[in-house]
């Protein structure tokens, strides 16, 4: 009999197995609330469950970890990590700007969703490396437990309070387990992280889209647009072809309509996709869209020949967009002295350039 993933169950599949195997259900509450809340790491870190019974439970679920293999700290105080999959696979996740959001109580990890990606975006070290497999949400919710144990020994206060799924791969094409690590993160006896401090950020797979707004509601949803017009969009976003603009703004007006929530509508600058003119063809698409957009300048990886507008044309890109009533955030630079754009630290960890 296979065994189930432990760190992927939420409290009732503990406690139907627990019901099943004849152990009582506030066995089952104990076991979530070690595995969710207190992020041990063995079945030997758990002290108030007899031996017998662990043995019992270990019989049917498999208490996997991750293994940090390496971690870089940046000035600003994001950490990214690396970390080593059971199966040998490499993944990055990232705690973003620790001191700062320190101090307004706020902490967000960046999750990543697949070992790899299949969609293959011109600017993405992690679309460069091709697609590996999907990570099961035991693999997600690890990424959360493993950064907070880690931190926590040496601040025993620490509390994630959100989790953006940015980091490596394409959460839409791994629906399922998304979710399910969604409800799991989300459960009071776990680390009952609300479902609005949660964020999917997509690059454009318009069923799921739809999907995310009638199955859920609450979970807040990213875009990555990054351009205004099927042509430069199918050079940077190959899923572009498949769904084009017009499909995926009408997922977008669909999604506001059923979950009256804001999207924010993600666009990496290059020195190419920045002149005030493509500015205006953004203002135009996004208008009457209930959305934020957020602006980050490219980080360039080597081998995809993108560079970084400057500073000038970034703030004249603002401005257009804010002249037109958008509202537009420039997203803060974080960690990239650890070159924080995810893929970059896996790549260069086995050998490939950055
Ligand atoms: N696959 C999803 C989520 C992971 S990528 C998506 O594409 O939305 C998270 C964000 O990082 C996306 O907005 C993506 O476009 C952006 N990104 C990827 N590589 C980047 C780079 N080199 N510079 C700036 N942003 C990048
Ligand atoms: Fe995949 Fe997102 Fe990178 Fe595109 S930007 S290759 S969708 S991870």
């Amino acid at each position: 009999m296979e065994k189930i993933e432990l760190r992927g169950c939420s409290e009732n599949e503990l406690i139907e197995i627990c019901q099943k195997i004849g152990l009582k259900r506030f066995r089952a509450i104990q076991l979530f609330q070690w595995v969710q809340q207190k992020a041990v790491r063995s079945w030997a870190d758990i002290k108030n469950i007899s031996k017998s019974d662990l043995e019992t439970l270990s019989n049917h679920l498999h208490f996997s970890v991750l293994n940090k293999v390496r971690e870089q700290r940046s000035k600003d105080g994001t950490r990214k990590y690396l970390f080593r999959l059971e199966d040998g696979e490499t993944i990055e996740c990232v705690l973003m700007d620790y001191a700062r959001l320190k101090a307004r109580d706020r902490h967000t990890i960046c999750v990543s969703t697949q070992v790899g990606c299949p969609v293959g975006c011109a600017f993405c070290a992690t679309g460069l490396e091709g697609f590996k497999r999907n990570l099961s949400a035991a693999e997600i919710i690890s990424q959360v437990l493993d950064i907070s144990q880690d931190i926590q020994q040496e601040d025993p206060d620490f509390q994630v309070t959100n989790i953006v799924f940015m980091g490596m791969g394409e959460p839409m094409l791994n629906y399922d387990q998304v979710l399910k690590s969604i409800r799991v993160l989300n459960q009071a006896q776990g680390l009952n992280i609300g479902m609005r401090r949660m964020t999917i950020s997509t690059s454009g797979v318009v069923p799921k889209i739809i999907q995310l707004a009638k199955d859920n509601s609450q979970v807040g949803l990213a875009v990555s647009l990054h351009a205004a017009d099927d042509s430069t969009r199918d050079k940077l976003i190959p899923m572009n072809r498949r769904y084009p603009l017009s499909e995926l703004m009408e997922a977008c007006r669909e999604y506001s309509r059923i979950t009256h929530r804001r999207i924010t509508f993600e666009v990496a600058l290059t020195a190419d996709n920045s002149k005030p003119a493509e500015a205006e063809a953004l203002a135009r698409l996004l208008k009457g869209q209930l959305g934020h957009v957020n602006l980050i300048p490219v980080n360039p990886v080597v081998g995809t020949g993108m560079e970084r507008p400057s500073q000038e044309k970034i703030v004249k890109f603002a401005q257009v967009l804010e002249d037109a009533g958008i509202s537009v955030s420039s997203r803060e630079e974080r960690g990239t002295d650890i070159d924080a754009a995810c893929g970059q630290l896996r790549r260069q960890w086995e050998g490939k350039l950055v």
